[in-house]
């Protein structure tokens, strides 16, 4: 019999929920769409008081939350865009979730531009007065420098030093500031949405919302196939790209974003985020390293018109589009086939009605219709908190309910260390030596553990009691244990392994390993009968 806390999600729980759902009981705060928005929103209605039933038609992190670069952005591009309200806001929340809220899921990363041909040298002073304001913008958000060091000019030799791939021929430096990496995007919604669970909140994947109104929806259970009303006190729509669909008067018109999957040993010797302008300082192709072994290479921009896909494709153009961008700074080609994975996500630009587009992917739009449903779209995961306050307040003053002002700025997410920290390095968490929860593991596994599943990585260690072979990797070309395979079943509400190779582990952005995982997986789901 599986431990539980009051924060793991399960199918029993969902079963259980619902069913309390279905027999009338009615909610404060009904959500819909468990991406960062609507997991940040139930997480801030919640943890105001207020009882919360959220919904997804699918999973958490299912939409556009698990396609993103996995950044936490502190605004440098909105600066040079002149936009410094939106930069401010953009740097704050990345220090609320650097240092107080997930320091265990974001930590420091180096970021380089190198200086190279492709860089004129008016690009390279303009950046330079840009990153050097993002430090000052950093410090008015109240960021500590030992969480994000200061911006600096790098020799020739100490850029080749953070990328010795590049290109030597005309390269005069680099410039370095740092901004903050998720561990992933994913996991940050999951941990949100369990924050939330743990205060309450009904978190109930697999429920489409089928018509919505300002007094609750029509859902229909995708796994149970009956349908059922939930009634509310107020209600949000947090459905993203999708949220047109739900709401008259709300016309979203998306853009993809593309990026590629690669080895780490393809572009062996990057130790930073490598940046290379391809629109003067407000587009960028970027390779991000991972702790995982491998790079996420982004980013397209491309309007997409007519039906919104549920996992949209990144098509061969952008593919060809990134490898070019990348190729061009590098000593050696990358070609098609290093290419392991590709993923695409949908921005979502909020249509006037007129024809024109407001790009709602920098600043986030809150709308209330007629009957009263709060729409929240648009933003970045870095900026969900700050969204999420928005949404709950426009909630509570159309209903007219009363409640707290947010918390939020100051809860840790499950598995945070309690109180603030700085250095984003694993938020001060430590799971003792060479043993984690009375189990031997060896400390770079430890460490793996430490980085994903913050002060809860000794209980994940610990499910390998039941089966020491639960330690090690479920296919050798991966680094995911069976542990947190049972982990993500047990707590973290996955029902299938769709769920736990795309969603909870990400396993699922290699095909090849994905395949390779597959038939592990869906043993420990047989085995762990998928319930808590
Ligand atoms: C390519 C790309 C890269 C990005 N990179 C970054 C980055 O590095 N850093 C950053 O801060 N931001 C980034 N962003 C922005 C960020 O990813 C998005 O703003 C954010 O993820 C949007 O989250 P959301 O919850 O609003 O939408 P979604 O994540 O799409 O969630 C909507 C949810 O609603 C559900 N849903 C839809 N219809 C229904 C229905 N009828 N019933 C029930 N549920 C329903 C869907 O299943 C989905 O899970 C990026 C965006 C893109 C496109």
């Amino acid at each position: 019999m599986a431990q539980t806390s009051t924060t793991s999600l399960n199918a029993d729980r969902r079963a259980r929920e619902l069913a309390a759902l279905a027999d009338g009981e009615v909610v404060d705060l009904l959500v819909v769409g468990l991406g960062v928005t609507g997991a940040g929103v139930a997480l801030d209605a919640a943890s105001r008081g207020l009882s919360v039933a959220a919904v997804d038609a699918h999973d958490i992190a299912f939409g556009t939350s698990r396609w993103s670069s996995k950044l936490v952005h502190g605004g440098l591009r909105y600066l040079a865009g002149g936009d410094v309200a939106i930069a401010y806001e953009c740097a704050r929340e990345r220090g609320i979730l650097m240092e107080r809220t997930a320091p265990h899921l974001a930590r420091p990363l180096p970021v380089l531009l190198p200086l190279g041909p492709y860089v004129s040298s008016g690009l390279a002073r303009r950046h330079r007065v840009g990153i050097a304001a993002g430090d000052a913008l950093r410090a008015a958000a109240g960021t500590a420098s030992a969480t994000l060091p200061r911006a600096r000019r790098l020799t020739v030799e100490q850029t080749l030093r953070y990328a010795s791939g590049l290109r030597r021929d005309g390269l005069r430096g680099g410039h370095l500031h740092w901004d903050g990496q998720l561990e992933d995007d994913a996991r940050l919604v999951v941990t949100i949405a369990r924050t939330a669970a743990g205060l309450g909140a009904k978190i109930l994947t697999r429920c489409r919302v089928t018509a919505l109104a300002g007094d609750g929806g029509q859902i229909r259970d995708e796994l149970g196939g009956t349908e059922l009303t939930i009634r509310a006190r107020s209600v949000v729509n947090a459905a993203g790209v999708w949220a047109g669909q739900l709401v008259d008067g709300v016309t979203l018109r998306p853009s993809r974003g593309s990026h590629i999957v690669l080895r780490r040993e393809r572009l062996s010797g990057l130790d930073a985020e490598l940046t290379l302008p391809v629109g003067g300082l407000t587009r960028f192709v970027f390779a991000v390293p991972q702790a995982t072994g491998l790079v996420y290479v982004g980013i397209t921009d491309e309007p997409v018109d007519g039906p919104i896909d549920d996992v949209p494709q990144a098509p061969e153009s952008d593919i060809a589009y990134l490898l070019d961008a990348l190729g061009s700074a590098m000593a050696e080609p990358v070609r098609r086939d290093d290419v392991v994975g590709a993923y695409a996500g949908l921005r979502p630009l909020l249509d006037d009605g007129q024809g024109h587009t407001a790009d709602v992917s920098r600043r986030h739009a809150v709308l209330t219709s007629r009957d009263g449903v709060v729409t929240v779209v648009g933003g970045k995961l870095t900026t969900y908190r700050k969204m999420a306050e928005d949404g709950v307040d426009a909630a509570l003053r159309r209903h007219g309910l009363a409640a707290g002002p947010s918390r939020t700025r100051r809860l840790p997410l499950v598995g945070a260390p309690v109180g603030p920290t700085s250095g984003g390095r694993t938020g001060g968490v430590r799971t003792g030596g060479a043993r984690t929860g009375g189990v031997r593991t060896d400390r770079a596994a430890e460490e793996r553990l430490v980085r994903r599943y913050g002060t809860e990585a000794a209980a994940v260690a610990a499910l390998s009691e039941r089966d020491p072979s639960l330690l090690q990797p479920i296919t050798p070309s991966v680094d995911i244990t069976g542990a947190e395979c049972v982990w993500a079943i047990e707590h973290e509400g996955a029902l299938d392994a769709d769920d736990v190779l795309d969603r909870r582990t990400r396993i699922g952005l290699v095909a090849s390993d994905r395949a390779a995982a597959l038939p592990g997986v869906e043993a420990i789901i047989t085995g762990a009968g998928a319930g808590g």
